[in-house]
């Protein structure tokens, strides 16, 4: 009973989501369309309709492609990582963007090793999203704090990213997460609702405090990897070979 209720739950949420994603393709598919029959009717197509036609695919693109990141169960792999090498792949990745915005990242570990049991590109990608958020939050530049801390006695790593953006009104925080729920003019609405969906694939919890005009600070929590315990239980008996 309690499977079949969870399913049909599922069950709703996809076909909302399918519902939204075909509303928001159809726009731009729409505007393309019609681009296409003045071509067809008149030949006078300009560069300008050009560009736009291809804003609006890059932009059918990018739903897309946000969606394939939940849609891919069978590429998802999950092993061992240290979340500080996650954090700092995607922090190289994004560096040269933010420096152009005046943004810098600050990242602090307040322990030597934070493993945990993860499909890593789907947390990096939530790491990018989070990131991003951050950078639009702050159109003067500023600071982006990442703090790390494996929390030994809970056995689970939390995660802190703190910016010193515009803040969340309090009346959109209920949002966060719906899908399509954007303030931003080429924003697409997606990326808290895939973060807290990957997160929540890694039974870990996601959580988006803010103040405004003073930033936002999103919190994750995830289970630590239990072979922090195994390593240990096997460094005071005798030495194992490596296994990955
Ligand atoms: P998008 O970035 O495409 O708008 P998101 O799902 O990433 O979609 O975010 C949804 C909305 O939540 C944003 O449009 C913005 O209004 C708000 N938001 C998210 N993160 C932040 C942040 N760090 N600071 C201020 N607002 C934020
Ligand atoms: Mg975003």
């Amino acid at each position: 009973m309690e499977e079949l209720l969870r399913r049909s739950e599922k069950l709703t949420t996809v076909g909302q989501l399918a519902a939204g994603v075909a509303h928001e393709i159809r726009n731009p598919l729409t505007t393309l369309r019609g681009f296409l029959q003045l071509q067809q009717q008149t030949n006078k197509l300009n560069h300008r309709h050009l560009d736009l036609m291809l804003s609006e695919l890059d932009r059918i693109n990018l739903i897309v492609g946000e969606f394939l990141i939940l849609a891919k169960p069978q590429a998802v792999h999950f092993q061992d990582r240290d979340i500080r090498f996650i954090l700092g792949d995607v922090i190289s990745l994004l560096d040269s963007q933010a420096h152009l915005h005046g943004v810098e990242f600050v990242l602090s570990a307040s322990s030597d090793s934070a493993m945990v049991h993860c499909e890593e590109n789907q947390l990096k990608q939530v790491f990018i999203n989070l990131l991003k958020n951050g950078m639009e939050a702050m159109p003067n530049g500023g600071s982006i704090q990442i703090r790390l801390h494996h929390e030994e006695e809970l056995n689970r790593v939390r995660i802190e990213i703190k910016d010193e953006g515009i803040g969340i009104p309090e009346e959109m925080m209920p949002k966060l997460g719906e899908p399509f729920f954007t303030n931003k003019e080429s924003g697409t609405g997606l990326g808290l609702m895939v973060s807290q969906r990957i997160i929540q694939s890694h039974k870990g919890m996601m959580d988006i405090r803010s103040v405004m005009n003073k930033g936002t600070t999103v919190i994750i929590d995830l289970p630590a990897s239990d072979k922090l315990l195994e390593q240990a239980e096997d460094d005071n008996s005798t030495e194992q070979p490596p296994t990955d």
